[in-house]
């Protein structure tokens, strides 16, 4: 009797291949935005009276799981959840915990998120039970009044109170800042030595005059180089290898011995190595931060319970992710999470 072989039985995820651009990069890093709102309204970031998108047009939190689901089994390794602020969207622990079954697979390499810090001491046990190994902060200033100021609605102690308990819970803490003329500009390197002395990496983004978030941004603008050499009078900066696969270029601070990472938005050269893509809380794939090039994915995701939809145009999008930015940003690419968020990985 000749029975036909039978095909060995893989999940369907397996027979999925990786998502390879047409410039030979692999898609392997995924941000998504789980939200457009934020308990705070960062001067450079929102208005005061912002609108929030209508909760109907959300991605769910299980169409969230499923659309990043499908990108770890077309190799994503690496997963970002960002805003607004990640940790306001109700619920999102539960998107946590589906996702980190993705990381016992092994599947997935690191699920972490960049947060305002203003929820981390109620979630930061809870993140670290999901998975969760490191962690982005964004905070601007350890001075009360003026991260009052700079967030309008923030509270600094409720920030600090959460970078504690992240700590405790054994989480990995980098802290990002936006350098603001004016501002925090003479704070910086106390900000260096705060972080550094706290076991925590320090991320210095330059502000772009963006948008209209409510108020003229033309002259929070500060350079970076300019940061730098007033650092270097300070600290000397020794240049380190260290990459992240992102526009941030680092150096070891030798007195300290921790690390600072510079992040121009306008670089470009980290183009050729870019392995991103970003997703937004309404499932529109962007393919590049600077680009206009944008997928729908919401449509598929809605149009049936199977995922061949969703993977098509995936694919679809994927084939054409751009060469690089020419970093035109408009005020759709802009809001929520720009500069702040955004720029931290270069989209
Ligand atoms: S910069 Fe971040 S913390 Fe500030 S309002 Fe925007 S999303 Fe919220």
């Amino acid at each position: 009797m000749n029975a036909a072989p039978q095909p060995i039985q893989i999940g369907k995820d397996a027979t999925r291949a990786p998502l390879i651009d047409p410039f030979a990069r692999q898609i392997s890093y995924l941000r998504v935005s789980v939200t457009d709102r934020c308990d705070f309204r960062c001067v450079y970031c929102m208005s005061e009276d912002m609108s929030f998108l209508p909760k109907a047009d959300l991605l769910s939190l299980e169409e969230l799981d499923r659309v990043c689901s499908a990108f770890i089994s077309r190799g994503v390794k690496k997963l970002r959840l960002t805003g607004g602020e990640p940790l306001v969207r109700r619920g999102i622990m539960t998107l946590f915990e589906s996702l980190s079954r993705h990381l016992r697979s092994g599947a997935l390499e690191e699920l972490t998120l960049t947060t305002n810090g203003s929820q981390l001491a109620k979630y930061a046990a809870e993140l670290k039970e999901h998975g969760v190994r490191r962690i982005n902060v964004s905070l601007d200033t350890l001075d009360p009044d003026k991260f009052r100021d700079i967030t309008r609605w923030g509270d600094l102690s409720r920030v600090l109170a959460g970078i504690d308990a992240a700590q405790a819970a054994g989480l990995q803490v980098k802290i990002n800042a936006v350098a603001l003329k004016g501002v925090n500009e003479n704070e910086i390197a106390d900000l260096v030595a705060w972080s550094h002395g706290r076991g925590m990496d320090l991320t210095l983004i330059e502000v772009m005059p963006l948008g209209d978030v409510g108020e003229t941004r033309l002259d929070q603008y500060l350079p970076l180089s300019m940061v730098r050499s007033r650092l270097a009078e300070r600290f000397t900066l020794d240049e380190i290898d260290y990459r992240t696969g992102g526009p941030a270029r680092y150096v070891r601070v030798a007195e300290t011995g921790g690390r600072l990472g510079f992040i121009t938005p306008l670089t470009h050269n980290f183009c050729e190595s870019c392995n991103r893509v970003r997703l937004t809380c309404t499932g529109t794939l962007f393919m590049c931060l600077g680009q206009e090039d944008a997928a729908d994915l919401r449509t598929p995701l809605r149009a049936s319970e199977s995922d061949d939809a969703l993977h098509a145009a995936i694919e679809a999008a994927i084939a054409h992710k751009p060469k690089g930015h020419d970093f035109v940003i408009d005020r759709r690419h802009a809001r929520p999470a720009l500069p702040r968020h955004m720029s931290v990985t270069g989209g």
